[in-house]
């Protein structure tokens, strides 16, 4: 499905840019009638829809990152015995997906704005990148830290990857739906392939001067439909000697749940197990968490 009636400015897209004299590279992206679709797939509080827009925001940026087709990165937060227990998103050729799990009652309990640590408790932040290439998997586990999960994921980035990061994310939510931006910059010293680095420079000159530029963007700049994904590029840069730009993949909504994962998943319980869960008709009706999609099965 594509998206009719795009505005000019472009929701729903991710630009690419480098600043080859500062060793730095970025990822901007806006999302709006897909954060919409993903949202309004569930049935969720205002707060848990705040931390979904969130999460996609940076699935997204992340996801942004990855070069080859059919990679993908996975973004999951977890707790023990948080409000929240678990929060997963996923990114792979633009396509987006995400669910939230909680409980609704003790959420009530916490107000209309509850902190990352009310929502989580002790938590971990697990980011994945499964490289369709190589097979290779990397994952990253840190503690789910910091006011929000931009700030844990720039955790992600200097524990895990030893590259100084910068993420900002904004969220307008308004009665024609909710908008979300978010910018993402790394210093690349090295240049952009992983090679070993010895120390991590947070006071690096260049990456000093790119943070400080990229850290003066506003949420409202990064959802403002008057100011395009290369306005806010050029609002923060544009006293820099070279910049380049380059457009980045459409993102869409995208599930990749089946009948067949079903039957599979279902066909691994012993009989028993299986009788128990049919309903009069004697089906088994399973959800997809992502996206609620609804799938009758008929199995013995
Ligand atoms: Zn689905």
């Amino acid at each position: 499905m594509t998206d009719q009636n795009q505005p000019s400015t472009g929701f729903d897209r991710l630009l690419h840019f480098t600043l080859p004299d500062r060793d730095a590279r970025g990822r901007v992206v806006r999302l709006g009638p897909v954060l919409d679709r993903i949202i309004s797939a569930h049935s969720y509080p205002a707060p848990i829809r705040q931390l979904l827009a969130e999460a996609l925001v940076v699935t997204a940026l992340l996801g942004s990152l990855l070069k080859d087709q059919d990679s993908q990165l996975t973004l999951q937060a977890q707790t023990q015995d948080g409000v929240v227990d678990l929060l997963v998103c996923d990114y792979r050729n633009g396509e987006l997906r995400g669910y939230v799990r909680h409980d609704r009652a003790r959420l009530d309990e916490l107000g209309p704005a509850p902190s990352l640590f009310a929502l989580f408790g002790d938590g971990y932040l697990a980011i994945t990148f499964d490289l369709a290439a190589t097979k290779q998997r990397y994952q990253g586990v840190v503690p789910l830290e910091g006011s929000s999960l931009a700030e844990a994921c720039q955790s992600y980035f200097l524990q895990s990857e030893q590259v100084p990061t910068l993420i900002r994310v904004g969220i307008e939510s308004g009665p024609e739906g909710c908008v979300a931006g978010g910018i993402l910059l790394q210093h690349l010293p090295d240049g952009e392939e992983g090679r070993e680095r010895l120390h991590v420079q947070l006071d690096h000159p260049e990456w000093e001067h790119v943070a400080i530029l990229g850290g003066s963007i506003t949420p409202k700049e990064l959802t403002d439909p008057a100011l395009d994904l290369e306005g806010v590029v050029w609002r923060l840069f544009h006293e820099e000697r070279e910049i380049r730009v380059e457009p980045g993949q459409s993102i869409v909504r995208g599930c990749r749940c089946t009948i067949e994962h079903y039957q599979d998943v279902l066909a691994r319980f012993a009989p028993e197990a299986r009788d128990e869960m049919r309903n009069d008709e004697g089906l088994i009706v399973v959800d997809c968490a992502f996206c609620s999609r609804e799938f009758s099965i008929d199995l013995p």
